[in-house]
């Protein structure tokens, strides 16, 4: 049987850095299921759907073939069989997967390609909803957050560094919407599940997090 780490919780918790990280250490296979929500948003940008036409995205999003691969250790999301990592991390994709992520059809289908990933292997999977839906009997579950402003001055201090002009208060007005958008949609809320272990990062170093979540294994 494969052992399954589940991390949740709001955008820019770390999650993606603790998981990998813990990953690293482990020998697991990280999986970004963000990533996937961000490559169907992707496509969906490039056809013009806009986040309120429903149908739309539902018809479209079976067009669309999400796969992961791994290359040099990391993990690449392929749209259609083009390698998209480069192009899903802007605020548009993210504020579009955040619109597109509450369409059942898309969840479906996307949350199937993600259970088949950790029937058969040990993985660090992060998101949502994977301690809740995804992976309901995953061994370890941790819900990993920070408060806003933290959050936010993480997400600005990642663009600055890449020379992105930004402006903080503008990213902590996005990131509430969308928790809030994340936390109050009608399929797969995000929620803390029942049994998953709160993290709070706000005053915490990385390698205190990772610490932390292995001292749960
Ligand atoms: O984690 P990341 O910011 O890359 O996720 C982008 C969006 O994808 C989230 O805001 C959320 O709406 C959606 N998502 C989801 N379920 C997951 C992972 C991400 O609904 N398991």
């Amino acid at each position: 049987m494969s052992f399954n780490i589940a991390i949740d919780g709001p955008a820019g918790a770390g999650k993606s850095t603790i998981a990998k990280k813990i990953a690293k250490r482990l020998g697991y296979i990280y999986v970004d299921t963000g990533a996937m929500y961000r490559a169907m948003a992707l496509y969906l940008l490039r056809e013009n759907v806009e986040p309120s036409e429903t149908d739309k995205i539902s018809a479209k999003c079976s067009e669309a073939d999400i796969s992961i691969g791994y290359e040099n250790g990391e993990q690449v999301v392929y749209l259609n069989g083009e390698n998209v990592n480069g192009l899903i991390r802007t605020e548009e994709v993210g504020n579009m997967a955040s619109a597109s992520s509450p369409n059942p059809d898309v969840r479906r289908k996307l949350v199937e390609l993600q259970q088949k990933l950790a029937e058969s292997k040990d993985v660090v999977m992060d998101g949502r909803d994977i301690g809740t839906c995804v992976l309901p009997h995953a061994q370890v579950k941790v819900y990993l957050t920070a408060n806003s402003r933290v959050r936010a001055e993480r997400r600005y201090k990642e663009l600055t560094d890449k020379g992105v002009p930004c402006d903080l208060d503008k990213i902590e007005k996005d990131i509430i919407e969308r928790d809030h958008q994340d936390m109050t949609r009608e399929i797969s809320p995000l929620m803390q599940a029942e049994d998953a272990t709160l993290v709070d990062s706000s005053y915490m170093t990385i390698d205190e997090v990772a610490d932390a979540i292995i001292s749960l294994i």
